[in-house]
């Protein structure tokens, strides 16, 4: 299926797509395929058997697809709290006296607080489909945990989560709220694995990664009978899932008349940016339409503005497949900022390659400069953001800032991901003065860079 049928025809009476849109299906370049991190060789469906859903891994592997349809059960899911509100940002454009039209699409008004819900139930419910008995995961800033959680006790699944140790201790309550759910959660690094119990050994007192997380989670799945393991980022599937974003941003545009010049969103491992831009991408892929398109990440760990884009483990404990991605090294362990859900070394293989085939541009930002926009934001517009989605709000701000220079009355759409009720300490170290800007040096990045595999 891959004629250019219009995306609307998809909508049903609640105007919630009926398909996913897969914007690999477009692209001319496709992305590199996962490798086998012994052999190097491509995966195939039955190596990743035995760590993912077989249904997931159809969509994983599936690159020419464009539009896969969302089971009915995942659609009724989806509609007790979607489509999410597409919102004139009309308090922000007057405080910034810009000329700029400035719309953000809020993915933070469900229980979970972000997007990631979007895809936890959909991957839950192919475990479920599957007849698993639960599934493994980990968890950076808690926003994927708290998802799935939510996701898993709908469908009463098991969940084990991996939580990195940073967040763990700074978010005591997202930690309870996934418990409240149902879901087991670890630290991580923990002793309760034999990668974590190596990680410990080699990095005492480390406060952990998304990378550590991950290889933790992936060992108790595989090694469990009745579990797999799912991730909340990075994955073509993810991506696939989050396209529901995108879709629903264009038709509210395209209701209204408007066409969006810049579309931004803060990038972690890529999937809310992936999704929000989908159906925008596959019209630039296919010369339909041109929009500018930024992907903002930590100055921090900016796999994009300054990582290598090659083959790279996906895990600190090299047990995951290998991903040709931008990275700054799967040794990288991040500087403990505040948005812990772009605490990721690597990138989604489908926005590097698109980032690499410049069908978009990447900005990285300090987090003090990001917290002030957060601020500015919550004043103004009331909705209080996550970190995370707080990057997107900076660029935002800096193109309208841009605009009010020129006069251009450029239409800015951003994706405000989630809300930040579990940030406060943050927010408080923010408002206490006492947040810093760390900045990796060239040396260290050069450093990390230097334990890429060779493939
Ligand atoms: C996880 C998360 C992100 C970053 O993840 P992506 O996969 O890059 O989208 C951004 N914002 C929020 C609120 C998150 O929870």
């Amino acid at each position: 299926m891959k004629e250019k049928i219009p995306y609307k025809i998809y909508l049903d009476e609640t105007e919630i797509p009926k398909y996913w849109y897969n914007v690999r299906a477009d692209m001319k370049t496709k992305p590199a395929p996962l490798l086998n991190p012994g052999t190097h060789q491509p995966l195939t469906a039955e190596d990743l058997a035995p760590i993912f859903c077989e249904e997931l891994i159809k969509q994983e592997l599936d690159n020419d697809t464009a539009y896969v349809e969302i089971p009915q059960e995942i659609r009724d899911f989806y509609k007790m709290y979607r489509p999410s509100p597409l919102v004139r940002a009309y308090c922000l454009e007057e405080k910034l006296g810009t000329p700029a039209k400035i719309y953000y699409k809020f993915e933070g008004n469900n229980t979970s607080g972000s997007h990631k819900l979007n895809s936890a139930i959909a991957q839950a419910y192919y475990a479920k489909n599957q007849g698993l008995k639960g599934v493994t995961t980990e968890t950076g800033a808690g926003q994927w945990g708290t998802a799935l959680s939510m996701a898993c006790a709908y469908l009463g699944l098991d969940l084990k989560v991996f939580m990195v140790k940073v967040s763990y201790e700074q978010k005591p309550f997202r930690r309870e709220v996934m418990r409240t759910y149902g879901a087991s959660v670890t630290p991580s690094p923990s002793e309760t694995t034999e990668i974590g119990r190596a990680i410990l050994k080699e990095h005492p007192g480390t406060t952990g990664s998304l990378g550590c997380a991950i290889s933790e989670a992936v060992e108790v799945a595989t090694k469990n009978e009745g579990y797999r393991y799912v991730l909340g980022s990075v994955l073509n599937q993810v991506l696939l899932h989050q396209s529901i974003i995108g879709l629903e941003t264009k038709t509210a545009l395209d209701k209204y008349g408007v066409k969006p010049d810049i579309i931004i969103g803060c990038a972690g491992g890529g999937s809310n940016l992936g999704g929000l831009i989908a159906p925008f991408m596959g019209e630039k892929l296919r010369g339909e339409n041109d929009y500018r398109i930024i992907a903002v990440e930590p100055a921090s760990c900016p796999s994009f503005t300054r990582g290598t884009f090659a083959y790279d483990f996906c895990d600190t404990g090299r047990i995951c497949p290998l991903a040709k991605m931008y990275t700054i090294g799967s040794n990288y362990i991040p500087a403990p900022n505040h948005a812990g859900g772009l605490r990721f070394h690597g990138m989604s293989t489908v926005l590097s390659q698109l980032y690499h085939d410049g069908y978009m541009e990447a900005v990285a930002v300090p987090q003090t400069k990001v917290f002030e926009a957060a601020e500015m934001f919550a004043r103004v517009e009331g909705i209080l953001p996550a970190p995370e989605s707080s990057h997107a709000i900076r660029v935002a701000i800096d193109e309208a800032l841009k605009c009010k220079e020129t006069g251009e009355e450029k239409n800015i759409v951003f994706g405000l991901t989630g809300t930040g009720y579990f940030d406060m300490v943050a927010y408080e170290k923010f408002n206490d003065g006492v947040m810093d800007d760390y900045i990796p040096t060239d040396e260290e990045l050069a450093e990390s860079i230097k334990t890429l595999p060779q493939v």
